[in-house]
């Protein structure tokens, strides 16, 4: 962000596949902001417990104080007057509702930074993502080392089977393809169907 005057809020997305550092470059901004004594609140869905439940845990183990929320609506209801700047991870997991609540906060004047899964399993814009990349002011993809061929991997594969849009996993379920090895594995008419998450 270039200069900005006080009390402008405004929104950043980090958004990538897994394995991208996504929740590792959140916690990198949210700490620059804490080392210079301004107010953040952290947020992430309850859904993810994979690592803690009052933090949030990159893959390398870089780790921050967070408050667990059911909802994104729950965001709202928990956010302190002066808080300056909110980190959200895995906006996938807390739908379409966040997008309101993110564009609330940064009409409040607040810095809100939410990270996410930009595509689904199947290689589809994933909600509420699309929205947010179109709202942000600020925007960075960041990409995975592809575990076949060693490119930059834009993909999540899934190595489980199941259809269920949301399973939460890490290593072992998932992993980081490029477009050329990522196997999508579905019907063009199941590409065509619109995703929605209610989580
Ligand atoms: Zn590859």
């Amino acid at each position: 962000m270039d200069i900005v005057k006080a009390n402008m809020g405004w929104i950043e997305v980090v958004c990538g596949p897994m394995f991208s550092g996504k929740s590792e470059e959140l916690i990198r901004r949210l700490r620059r902001a804490e080392i210079a004594r301004q107010r953040v609140q952290i947020f992430k869905p309850s859904l993810d417990d994979r690592y803690s439940n009052s933090e949030i845990v990159s893959h390398s183990q870089l780790r921050i104080d967070s408050q667990a929320v059911e909802s994104a609506a729950d965001i709202m209801q928990r956010i302190e007057a002066r808080t300056e700047v909110i980190g959200i991870d895995e906006a996938n997991f807390l739908g379409n509702g966040l997008v309101e609540v993110v564009t609330r906060l940064a009409d409040l004047g607040k810095r809100v930074i939410v990270a996410g899964l930009d595509t689904d399993y199947l290689g589809r814009p994933f909600d509420p993502i699309p929205t947010l990349l179109a709202l942000a002011e600020q925007i960075t993809k960041t990409l995975a080392i592809c575990m076949r061929c060693g490119n930059p991997a834009k993909f999540t594969q899934r190595l489980i089977a199941s259809d269920d849009l949301i399973v939460v996993g890490a290593g072992g379920m998932y992993e980081a393809r490029c477009r050329r090895c990522f196997e999508a594995g579905v019907t063009p008419e199941a590409r065509q169907k619109t995703v929605s998450t209610e989580a």
